[in-house]
C-alpha cells in the first residue's frame, strides 16, 4: 500500500480534546514527524529523586502499554516495559479511527485497508450503505494487531524505554511512603527460546496495561468488571471475493449473530476477519459465530479459516482504577465502548494520558509522584470520555435488545444526518454539535421506527406464544 506524508493530517490533532501540560518531544525515529513542546509547571512539594530519575514499570505492550511507555520515556522517566509475547496476535477486529492515525503518527503502510464503505445489515438482511458522507481523505483504518503493537513498542524503545520480554507475575506493595514496588517476573529470551528466569525489579510506580485479565488489577484489588466474550476467525478468501472487501466492512445485527452485540466482517491485508461477541450468552458464542459466517456465506465462499481466536472484552470500567502509585489503563481499566466494542484508540489514549500525568507530576522524572498525580489522569479521562461511553451504552440498550429494534436501528442508519454524526464522532472522537432541526426530525423518525418495532415485536410474541 502506498505511503504518503502524514502532514496533510496534522489538522486532526487540533480536534483532540486534550490540552497537555508536560514537556514532550516527538521522537526523531521511525516515520514520525513534528515536535510537541509543552511546559511543566513546577509547584510540587514531593521529594526529589536523587542519583537517578523516576522509575516506572509498564506491564503489557499492547496499544495502551506502548503509548504509555513512549510518553514516559520521552518525558524523562526511566521506563521499563514488560511484555510476555513480542509477536502477540491480540484477537481483535483491528479497526481504528482516523484521528488515531494523526494523533499517534501511525505510518500509513502499517494500515492494511482503508475502509470507506460499510454495510449495516439488519436481521432480515436489509443492507444499508453507510459511509456516503465520508470526505475523500476520510476512512476507518484496519490493522493487524501484531503489526500495530510491535510498531508502538519499537517506537517506545527508540524513545528510550527498556523493553523486557517477560511475564509479570506479582508485586509487593511498598510498606512505607515513597518506598519502591518490588515486581516479580519471568524473563524470556525470545531468540534462544531458553526457559524463563525469575527476576525482580524495583520501581517507583506501575502502569497496568496488561489487558482484560490484568494481574496488576488483581495486585491492587481493583475489582472485576462484566465482560463480553468475542470470537473471531481469520478467513482467507479467493481474490475475486477479496476484491469486494477491498475497502468494505460489514456489520450484521440480529438474534442469530448475537443477542446483545453485532457480527462483523472486516478486511485485512490478505484475508477477512469474521467475528461476533456477547455478554449475556457466552456459552453460545460458537453458535453465533456460525450464524455470522452463514450470513456472509456468499461473499466468503471458498474461504479457508487460517486462525481462530477469542478474548474477553470489558463492558465497563473496574470499580477501582488506581491505588497509591499504580494506575490501570486500556482494557485493564475497562475502557471499551459499548455498542461498537471499540478499545484500541481508548487504550492508546489512556496510556498516553496516564503517562503524561506521571511526567507532569514528577517534573520530567525528577520528583516522586503520589496518588494525587495519577488521579489527575482519571479526572481528565472521565471528563473527556464519560459522555461518549454513556451515549453508546444507551444506544446499545435501546437498539440491540430485539430484532424489531435492530431493524429500526438499521433503518435509522440510512439517514445521511445519522451517518455524518456517527462518523464524525467515531473518526475524530469529538462531540459533534447537532443541527436542532435535524435532531428533531431524527427524534421523530427514531420514535416512529421504535414504535413500529415495538408493535412488530408484540405481534411476533403473539405468534410465538
Ligand atoms: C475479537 C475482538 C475484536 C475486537 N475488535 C476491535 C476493533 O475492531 N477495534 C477496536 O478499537 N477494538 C477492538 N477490540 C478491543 C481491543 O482489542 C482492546 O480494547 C485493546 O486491545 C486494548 O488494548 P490494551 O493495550 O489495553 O490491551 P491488550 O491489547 O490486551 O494488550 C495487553 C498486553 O499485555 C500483555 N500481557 C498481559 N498479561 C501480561 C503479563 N502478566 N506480563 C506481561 N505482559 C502481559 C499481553 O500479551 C498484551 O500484549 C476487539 C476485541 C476483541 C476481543
Amino acid at each position: 500500500m502506498a505511503s504518503f506524508s502524514l502532514r496533510s493530517f496534522t489538522g486532526l490533532r487540533q480536534t483532540s480534546p486534550d490540552s497537555q501540560a508536560v514537556t514532550l518531544f516527538k521522537p526523531q525515529i521511525g516515520r514520525s514527524t513534528g515536535r510537541r513542546s509543552l511546559q511543566v509547571k513546577a509547584s510540587k512539594s514531593s521529594p526529589k529523586v536523587t542519583g537517578r530519575n523516576l522509575r516506572v514499570a509498564v506491564i503489557g505492550g499492547g496499544p495502551a502499554g506502548g503509548a504509555a511507555a513512549e510518553t514516559l520515556a520521552k518525558g524523562g522517566v526511566e521506563t521499563i516495559l514488560i511484555e510476555r509475547k513480542m509477536d502477540n496476535c491480540k484477537p481483535c477486529g483491528g479497526a481504528i479511527p482516523l484521528c488515531m492515525v494523526g494523533e499517534f503518527d501511525i505510518p500509513l503502510d502499517i494500515i492494511d485497508r482503508r475502509v470507506t464503505r460499510m454495510k449495516m445489515i439488519s436481521p432480515s438482511n436489509v443492507a444499508v450503505d453507510i459511509g456516503r458522507t465520508l470526505k475523500p481523505h476520510e476512512y476507518i483504518g484496519m490493522v493487524r494487531r501484531e503489526v500495530l503493537d510491535a510498531f508502538l513498542r519499537d517506537r517506545a524503545a527508540a524513545a528510550g524505554a527498556e523493553v523486557i520480554n517477560g511475564l509479570f507475575l506479582k508485586m509487593e506493595l511498598p510498606k512505607a511512603p515513597n518506598a519502591p514496588y518490588v515486581l516479580q517476573y519471568t524473563s524470556y529470551d525470545s531468540k534462544s527460546g531458553a526457559v524463563g528466569e525469575r527476576r525482580t525489579l524495583e520501581v517507583d510506580a506501575v502502569i497496568g496495561a496488561d489487558g482484560a485479565n490484568s494481574r496488576v488489577a488483581k495486585a491492587i484489588d481493583a475489582g472485576d468488571y462484566e465482560y463480553a466474550i468475542a470470537f473471531q476467525e481469520r478467513i482467507k478468501i479467493p481474490d475475486d471475493k477479496m476484491a469486494y472487501y477491498e475497502d468494505m466492512a460489514e456489520m450484521y445485527v440480529g438474534d442469530d449473530v448475537s443477542p446483545d452485540f453485532y457480527g462483523w466482517v472486516f478486511p485485512k491485508c490478505d484475508h477477512v476477519a469474521v467475528g461476533t461477541g456477547t455478554v449475556t450468552h457466552k456459552a453460545d458464542i460458537k453458535k453465533y459465530q456460525l450464524a455470522t459466517r452463514n450470513r456472509a456465506k456468499d461473499k466468503i465462499l471458498g474461504g479457508k479459516i487460517i486462525r481462530v481466536e477469542a478474548h474477553p472484552i470489558p463492558e465497563h470500567p473496574r470499580p477501582k482504577r488506581l491505588a497509591d502509585r499504580v494506575a490501570l489503563v486500556g482494557d485493564a481499566a475497562g475502557y471499551v465502548t459499548k455498542c461498537s466494542g471499540e478499545g484500541i484508540y481508548f487504550a492508546a489514549k489512556s496510556g498516553r494520558m496516564c503517562a503524561e500525568a506521571i511526567v507532569e507530576g514528577s517534573e520530567n522524572g525528577k520528583r516522586m509522584i503520589d496518588e494525587s498525580d495519577l488521579r489527575k489522569y482519571l479526572e481528565k479521562w472521565d471528563k473527556t470520555y464519560w459522555p461518549t461511553y454513556k451515549v453508546l451504552d444507551v444506544l446499545q440498550k435501546v437498539f440491540y435488545r430485539s430484532n424489531p429494534a435492530r431493524e429500526a436501528f438499521v433503518e435509522m442508519c440510512a439517514s445521511e444526518y445519522v451517518q455524518r454524526m456517527t462518523f464524525d464522532s467515531y473518526l475524530y472522537k469529538r462531540v459533534v454539535p447537532g443541527n436542532p432541526l435535524e435532531d428533531l426530525k431524527l427524534a421523530v423518525n427514531t420514535i416512529g421506527s421504535l414504535v413500529r418495532a415495538n408493535a412488530l415485536r408484540k405481534e411476533m410474541e403473539k405468534l410465538s406464544a
